[in-house]
């Protein structure tokens, strides 16, 4: 930890406290997270340890690099490339007015990033815009990732707002998009932990949820919003899609 100046606070995430800091040889600035365990007295499970060794082979230009892992005194920090802010914090900014051109230049980015990561058979399971990390050129890197994995998927429920549980997420995706049936979905109810489900109709199109998004960018969300996997469209699919046909990567 010598190595390195704490110079600021940047955030509280699911897993631990964000810092700024730099490195005091090089000079880089990073992003150091220090992992808060449920129960430190009994250290850094081995499982985790493991886990968060694999993520640093993690290495894409959409995804924060784990440049180190420093694990001493039976606590864990993980030491990120640092990222100027989160797409949560970008999209209060914005007041929801988002360009659709920056939009479509995002979701490529995530997808490419999530691509990758599927590719090499590592899911996120947290995914959500404070996990999407911005840079001032334009560049989208996904944080937090496997995290989940390593460390259990945080169940706890703060608010609705600040941290969804399942249920809240679930009941705003089945409201939206209407609870699937077991025709739409016919393996459903063999799932281990089924349980019967307030069947909601869907109250509305995504025409009012995205009236901003063109028809192509609507049928490509609503095919990521598949509920049943064996319909839902792939990460590499989705970056097939005629959404992106007009798309120059930079
Ligand atoms: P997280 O635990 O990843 O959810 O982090 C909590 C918050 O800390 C995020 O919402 C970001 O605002 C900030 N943060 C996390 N990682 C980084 C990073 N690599 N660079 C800059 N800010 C970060």
């Amino acid at each position: 930890m010598q190595k390195y100046e704490k110079l600021e606070k940047i955030g509280e995430g699911t897993y631990g406290t964000v810092f700024k800091a730099k490195n005091r040889e090089t000079h880089e600035i990073v992003a150091l997270k220090r992992v808060r365990l449920d129960d430190d007295d009994e250290g850094v499970p081995s499982s985790a340890l493991r886990e968060i060794c694999l993520l640093k082979e993690l290495k894409h230009k959409n995804i924060v690099r784990l440049h180190d892992v420093l694990h001493s005194d039976k606590k864990l920090t993980l030491v990120f490339e640092f990222c100027d802010q989160d797409l949560k914090k970008y999209f209060d900014s914005c007041n929801g007015d988002l360009d659709p051109e920056i939009v479509k230049s995002f979701l490529f980015q995530l997808l490419k990033g999530l691509g990758f990561c599927h590719s090499r058979n590592v899911l996120h399971r947290d995914l959500k815009p404070q996990n999407l990390l911005i840079n001032r050129n334009g560049e989208l890197k996904l944080a937090d990732f496997g995290l989940a994995r390593a460390f259990g998927i945080p169940v706890r429920c703060y608010s609705a707002e600040a941290q969804p549980c399942p249920q809240v997420t679930l009941d705003h995706m089945d409201t939206l998009l209407g609870t699937p049936t077991e025709e739409q979905w016919p393996a459903m109810t063999k799932l281990p932990d089924y349980k019967p489900y307030p069947m909601y109709p869907a109250t509305t199109s995504l025409v009012n949820v995205v009236p901003k998004l063109n028809a192509t960018g609507r049928d490509l969300l609503q095919n990521l919003l598949k509920c049943n996997p064996v319909q839902r469209i792939s990460a590499e699919e989705a970056l097939q899609h005629p959404y992106f046909s007009d798309f120059c990567p930079p």
